[in-house]
């Protein structure tokens, strides 16, 4: 199950440029409409703005963020673009991937049912030291929650996976989810 073409391998998952420079592939998992463009124009971009979604789902963006380690981390992130529903690519949009980021909307019990399926898939085919996390996402909708913090916590737990909810709306959590991600990245050993 290795890949072919180098680069792509599951043992680069975060490739360094040195130890101080990574870059990782990140890829989005989640229902459509939980939010997943939305968390990336918000982190990328600063802005919420749901017009611009299609400028996101082709392709993938990237984003660098200074750790307080001094460590730098190049995120490239592949939004789904829909491709979650050909199962038969899945493994090719995983490989490769340092992080998977499963996205649920707390407002929707069926969104983090599917959040459960997505955790199920990454464990099959997601290389095994892959940086997990878990999002609750429209945190704004305090008063419409169907899903208990409470739940996300678990799954997370359970599953060894970064557990956080986040509003692209309102900003909340979107840096501090891509800053956590950092943290638990793969530290290359320092070259001699
Ligand atoms: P995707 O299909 O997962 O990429 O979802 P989108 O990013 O396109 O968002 C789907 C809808 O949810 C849009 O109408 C967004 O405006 C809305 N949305 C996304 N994030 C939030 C959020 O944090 N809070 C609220 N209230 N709405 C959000």
């Amino acid at each position: 199950n290795s890949g072919t073409l180098s680069g792509l391998n599951n043992s680069e998952n975060a490739v360094p440029a040195d130890a101080k420079n990574l870059r990782v592939k990140l890829v989005l998992l989640g229902d459509s409409g939980v939010g997943k463009s939305c968390i990336v124009l918000r982190f990328v971009r600063g802005q919420f703005d749901a017009t611009s979604k299609v400028t996101v789902g082709a392709s993938f963006l990237s984003q660098t963020i200074a750790l307080q380690d001094s460590t730098t981390v190049k995120f490239e992130i592949w939004d789904t673009a829909g491709q979650e529903r050909y199962s038969a690519l899945a493994p090719l949009y995983y490989r490769g991937a340092g992080v998977a980021v499963i996205v649920y909307d707390i407002t929707s019990p069926e969104s983090f049912k599917k959040a459960q399926y997505w955790v199920k898939e990454l464990q099959k085919h997601g290389s095994p030291d892959i940086v997990m996390a878990l999002v609750g996402n429209k945190a704004d909708l305090h008063e419409k929650r169907e899903v208990p913090t409470d739940d996300g916590m678990e799954l997370a737990e359970k599953n060894g996976m970064f557990f956080i909810e986040t509003s692209a709306k309102t900003a909340d959590n979107i840096n501090q989810l891509f800053e956590e991600i950092g943290k638990r990245l793969p530290r290359p050993p320092p070259s001699s």
